[in-house]
């Protein structure tokens, strides 16, 4: 395996790498302890578009982890800037599903969204993760859609791991959209699109050769760093397992059991 080194900033994943649900992995304070002792910086990144940064903020504080705003980047957040610069807000309305995490992010771009069965209808629709989605929501993405609507999605994680398992992600409710409307596949814009990592690079100021990622993801955190051509670590407490490394045609450059070796490996750094 390629010696860890040449290391100046991260990239880091959150759900399955940091945490199950609301359950902080062992190991958590320990490895911000460590970056901060070093003088790493590192943006979070996550394709999870519910939560607000200060959200993210929050839930990290519960956990004794104390995290800057802009040290926080989100699907929805690179949505929103997606959005702003090919669809800007002064000739497009939108319908969005999504939580507060997307509607703050789409706001903050200055675009008024559409009520559900509102008319005129929105000239895009934009969907993220909803865990209180409802059947009339459904219904406006797809028959905006068929009217010929642009449709976006923040992600398309299929699942979501939590403390009870996995459950729907964003790409379960674009595949009932999918279905409803007749085959539309949406543009995605999370990873392993390259679109957060190269934004992650801009806010790091940071070259892609003195950065790693870290994720438990292989078909988006390690594949988007692949594409964006950032080194990447596969954790082992999320979503990919092992063995699914023999079924996909990239690699991590590391595989590491969880932030604990990870934790240490930084820290040999140092020696
Ligand atoms: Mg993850």
């Amino acid at each position: 395996m390629k010696n860890f080194s040449n290391i100046q900033a991260l990239i880091i994943d959150m759900d399955g790498v940091l945490w199950h649900g609301n359950k902080p992995l062992a190991g958590l304070n320990d490895f911000f302890d460590t970056l901060r002792e070093q003088q790493l910086p590192f943006i979070l990144a996550t394709n999870n578009s519910t939560l607000t940064p200060i959200e993210y903020m929050a839930k990290l504080s519960t956990m004794g982890v104390v995290i800057k705003e802009k040290e926080i980047l989100t699907s929805s957040m690179i949505t929103a800037l997606y959005l702003a610069e090919h669809y800007p807000a002064d000739k497009n309305t939108l319908f969005m599903i999504g939580e507060q995490g997307l509607k703050e992010a789409l706001l903050a771009q200055n675009f008024s969204l559409k009520a559900v069965n509102e008319e005129p209808k929105a000239d895009v629709v934009v969907c993220g993760l909803d865990r209180n989605l409802r059947w009339d929501q459904l219904a406006t993405a797809t028959l905006t859609i068929r009217a010929g609507a642009k449709f976006i999605a923040t992600n398309s994680d299929t699942t979501l791991p939590t403390e009870q398992g996995l459950v729907p992600g964003n790409g379960s409710i674009l595949m009932a959209l999918k279905t409803a409307t007749g085959g539309v596949i949406p543009k995605s814009l999370g990873k392993p699109e390259p679109l957060m990592y190269q934004y992650a690079l801009r806010l790091l100021n940071k070259p892609a050769f003195v950065t790693i990622t870290i994720g438990d993801r292989l078909d988006t955190d390690i594949l988007g760093s692949v594409r964006a051509k950032i080194r990447s670590v596969m954790v082992l407490t999320g979503i990919s397992s092992k063995q699914d490394l023999k079924n996909v045609d990239y690699q991590p450059t590391w595989i590491m059991d969880d932030i604990k070796v990870l934790t240490q490996a930084i820290k040999d750094l140092k020696k």
